[in-house]
């Protein structure tokens, strides 16, 4: 390699996705798994925190998932197994989220997304092979996006929820807009949406504790007793108590 070379490739040096540490080369192999290919990959470990990953990323992962790559286990106790491989990944993510909603693009046959369920998450995928697609549907019952490209099957996603937010009580209009195309719009539209759950969610909070305000006051008038904040439901029942 020139000097020039050796200069450009050291000034674009591949930084840990982690840490920002350096990368250096750690190791060169192949694909001993299933044998799709004899290019050699190299993995460089990041200096600083350990991290390892693949610098030549292949362009089209597409032709290395090959028919039967994915083994969908075909008992109750074969899902179990599988299931069991994956409890670590779940208990990370419960320690950032405890419940919400979660998006797995490749789930092959779902062994995570049936934790995640079961951990109480809403869930739904996007996969690519169709029998894992049905099985994930069928077996797993998680709604499933059948699709090649992520971008358009989340674009697809994005406006199925973006009609169910138009129809949405107390929401404003921008949460129910079209969301644009690529993952651009999509990030765009999501924003759009969530701040506009923000402010309605301020609203009803709003609305509720003047409620509760109202209803205080009220306690205290017609019982002739101050009290601090509390729940409606339990001034509603002090005062049937009381008045009934
Ligand atoms: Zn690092």
């Amino acid at each position: 390699m020139t000097q020039a070379g050796l200069a450009s490739r050291e000034s674009t040096a591949i930084r840990c996705s982690a840490c920002g540490g350096e990368m250096r080369p750690f190791l060169e192999t192949r694909d001993y798994n299933r044998d799709v290919s004899a290019e050699p990959y190299r993995y460089l470990r990041c200096i600083e925190c350990g991290l390892a990953s693949l610098d030549n990323v292949p362009r089209e992962l597409g032709p290395f998932y090959v028919p039967g790559y994915h083994m969908l286990p075909s008992t109750a106790d074969a899902i179990e197994a599988g299931v069991a491989h994956e409890q670590y990944k779940i208990d990370l993510v419960r320690q950032f989220m405890p419940s919400g909603s979660l998006l797995e693009i490749g789930p092959s046959w779902g062994a995570f997304c049936l934790l995640a369920k079961r951990a109480g998450f809403s869930v739904e995928a996007i996969e690519v092979d169709p029998a894992c697609c049905d099985f994930l549907a069928s077996r797993i019952g998680v709604r499933t996006i059948c699709s090649r490209d992520e971008a358009a099957a989340l674009e697809e996603d994005a406006r199925r929820l973006a009609g169910e937010l138009r129809d949405a009580p107390r929401l404003s209009p921008a949460a129910g807009d079209e969301p644009g195309s690529g993952l651009d719009g999509v990030e765009a539209w999501a924003e759009r949406a969530h701040a506009a759950v923000f402010v309605a969610r301020a609203g009803l909070e709003r609305e509720r504790d003047l409620t509760v305000r109202e209803a205080v006051e009220l306690e205290a008038s017609a019982l002739g007793e101050a009290v601090g904040p509390a729940a409606v439901a339990d001034i509603r029942r002090r005062l049937e108590r009381a008045l009934g």
